[in-house]
């Protein structure tokens, strides 16, 4: 089942009252339509009745889509930081949805899904998209770390981030972009050769320690690897 709740909400233009139906839960294999809504960014977003101003309601939700293998609990952009908090509680809610605590028939649906925490539109996105493009998003991670390394400047700062946003087909390459997490303003683009790609997929063990670190833990995204201690190995 989707899930949905009525919040009430201020007009960020005008701050007449906007009520909105949020949804707490997001099944993909019954409501595909909103698979889709996610990967065209238009996904709860909300017009305000008395002046026209468009905003978009911060994501909360838990996502499955079972068909695809992926579980994701995407949170709102600003919790960022609560990251290992909200990685525990992610565990334990999967874990009584669709793991150890769950029934038999769950744990079976649960054994085929990747579970992931995302914070933000950009991010929730872009996981669904890595799969609908059959990638590991491990891998993406690591190509964002390589671009880090490669590239002279790098707009990099708190609330900024890099998201893979397309395939570009004809040119074999990813394009990714710059954007600021909260607005979804897009920044800077960049069209990455699928090569990279393709040169980490190819070298497990000189990638084994990163992979490693990005794996711990169902937030799999490399700015966890620019913030703090992070979790122990372990
Ligand atoms: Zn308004």
């Amino acid at each position: 089942m989707s899930l949905f709740h009525p919040v009430n909400l201020v007009c960020p233009r005008c701050e007449a009252p906007v009520t909105m139906m949020a949804v707490g839960s997001v099944n993909a294999d019954r409501r595909p339509d909103l698979r889709d809504d996610i990967l065209e960014d238009r996904f709860q977003d909300c017009e305000c009745d008395s002046c026209g101003e468009s905003f978009r309601l911060q994501p909360q939700f838990n996502y499955l889509d079972a068909g695809r293998g992926q579980w994701i609990a995407a949170m709102p952009a600003s919790r960022l930081r609560d990251h290992l908090e909200l990685e525990d509680e992610a565990k334990a809610l999967f874990d009584s949805s669709y793991g150890a605590s769950a029934p038999a028939a769950a744990r079976s649906v649960g054994s085929s899904l990747a579970a992931r925490l995302t914070f933000g539109w950009p991010a929730v996105r872009e996981k669904l998209l890595v799969k609908q493009l059959g990638l590991d998003d491990v891998i993406v991670e690591m190509m964002k770390l390589h671009i880090l390394r490669s590239v002279e400047s790098v707009p990099m700062a708190e609330g900024i981030e890099l998201r893979l946003v397309e395939a570009d087909d004809e040119a074999d390459g990813y394009v990714f972009a710059w954007l600021e997490t909260g607005s979804e303003q897009y920044l800077e683009y960049m069209t990455i050769p699928a090569e990279l790609y393709r040169a980490i997929q190819g070298n497990p063990e000189g990638w084994g320690a990163i992979r490693a670190r990005l794996e711990n833990g169902y937030f799999v995204d490399m700015q966890k690897l620019y913030m703090g201690e992070g979790r122990q190995a372990g």
